[in-house]
């Protein structure tokens, strides 16, 4: 990171330009009216609909519940001037110019918030009947899918993959999901936590394939490579993310290993007076002592203050989040806090068979991270003592009789 960007501040700034009208460039929008900012603030979004959540489109959405999800912002009473269905093309930092497909527009802080794109199935693109879901057109083109009731092909037994399965299996498609590797959320989770979770796809009704690979994707059938061929009347992938950056190569913006825009601890870029928040940007982490790159909600929630606090304030606000994200698959509310990478002791809290569980991560008797399945209250608690970072009792942690906020060691 450069000196420059080390020590400049950018308060004083007259217009704040965010490119990205996603979770994250939204609440950064509002987070710096929230905090006093009075100068020019526009997002700019490259989907064309009023700026949505994601999260209800592998649920409710998908299965028309609800119709949409739009957020309940109103941006012309907060002077937040919203310009979508444009897309950022570039960035000439030295001249602080944006490029857009329908011209340049200039700024004095620059907030990159452009999120993640999925990962497509080499060989699948505009083939008919293959979705993705990430965005509110894909989840308006599976509705109609799933009310047809397809048999239905899940590629990726990941976060998406679990929750569309349980959409569809609610709607009545027959189901199977192939995974490659031998478990569900095996790039998340270590297998004895994974484990318990395989069982979830049979107890809906969905046929789970592990140590299965496509090989390709045929009109009506997904050919795996022992030679299967699963009869698809669609094929939903769901096979990971990536940031959202490949318009910034050659702006000189610092890129890391999975593409993504790397911040320091007050989400900072690598150049002066641009921010880069949500799913686009990693981040160091103190309190983990590594780099963090977050797909998750409330990454997009919380990282934003810390960003408008920057533009706004003269102190320097550090992001130092425990991350936190939820998931509704196979009739569980499943909740994760913290950052098990560097544990060194893992404890349950239940039995794994049961509906109801929770996993606990230690390093030196501190808890790093923990899971919680149908449990919300272990949850609330365990994340208030991962925050506070000090020793607990192991005996009671280990008890899901007695309440997790209890386990701060005397
Ligand atoms: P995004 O939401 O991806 O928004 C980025 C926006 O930037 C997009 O609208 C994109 O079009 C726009 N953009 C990209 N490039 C450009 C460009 N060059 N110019 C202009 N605009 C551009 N998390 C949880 O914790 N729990 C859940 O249950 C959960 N469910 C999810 C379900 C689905 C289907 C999906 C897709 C995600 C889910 N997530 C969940 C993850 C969560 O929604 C994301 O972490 C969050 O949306 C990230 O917000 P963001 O603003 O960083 O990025």
């Amino acid at each position: 990171m450069s000196e420059q960007t080390q020590q400049r501040g950018t308060s004083g700034a007259r217009r704040v330009v965010v490119v990205g009208a996603g979770m994250a460039g939204v609440q950064t929008a509002v987070a710096l009216r929230e905090q006093g900012f009075t100068g020019a603030v526009t997002v700019i979004g490259a989907e064309p609909h009023q700026p949505y959540d994601r999260p209800p489109l592998s649920k409710a959405v998908l299965l028309g519940k609800a119709e949409g999800s739009a957020f309940e912002v109103d941006f012309e009473s907060l002077g937040i001037e919203l310009t979508l269905g444009r897309e950022a093309l570039g960035v000439r930092t030295a001249d602080r110019e944006l490029d857009t497909e329908s011209g340049p527009v200039a700024y004095d802080v620059l907030v990159l918030a452009t999120g993640a794109e999925p990962v497509r199935l080499p060989g699948t693109e505009g083939v008919p009947g293959v979705h993705l879901l990430r965005t509110l057109d894909d989840a308006e083109r599976l509705r109609p899918v799933l009310s047809r009731q397809h048999d239905i092909v899940v590629v990726g037994a990941g976060w998406i993959g679990a929750e569309f399965a349980t959409a569809a299996r609610e709607a009545g498609c027959a189901v199977t999901v192939v995974e490659a590797a031998d478990r569900p959320l095996a790039g998340a989770l270590p297998a004895e936590v994974a484990a318990p979770m395989a069982a979830w796809y049979a107890d809906s009704g969905a046929t789970l394939r592990t140590h299965a690979r496509v090989v390709r994707v045929e009109p009506g059938a997904v050919v795996l490579d022992d030679g299967a061929r699963l009869p698809a009347g669609a094929v939903v992938v769901g096979i990971g993310a990536r940031p959202a950056t490949d318009w910034l190569s050659g702006s000189g913006i610092e890129l890391g290993a999975h593409g993504e825009i790397v911040a320091d601890d007050r989400l900072r870029a690598s150049v002066p007076d641009v921010y880069a928040v949500g799913d686009c940007a990693s981040f160091p982490s103190a309190r983990y002592g590594e780099r963090l790159l977050v797909h998750h909600w409330d990454n997009a929630l919380q990282g934003p203050r810390t960003v408008a606090a920057n533009i706004v304030g003269e102190a320097p606000a550090v992001y130092d989040p425990v991350p936190y994200f939820w998931s509704e698959q196979f009739g569980r509310f499943v909740q994760y806090a913290g950052h098990h990478a560097s544990a060194d002791r893992l404890l349950w809290r239940g039995d794994p068979v049961g509906p109801a569980w929770t996993v606990c991560w230690l390093r030196e008797d501190r808890l790093v991270a923990l899971l919680a399945v149908g449990r919300p209250r272990d949850l609330a608690q365990g994340r208030r003592l991962i925050e506070a970072g000090t020793p607990v009792d192991r005996e009671i942690l280990a008890d899901p009789a007695r309440p997790l906020k209890e386990a701060t060691a005397r």
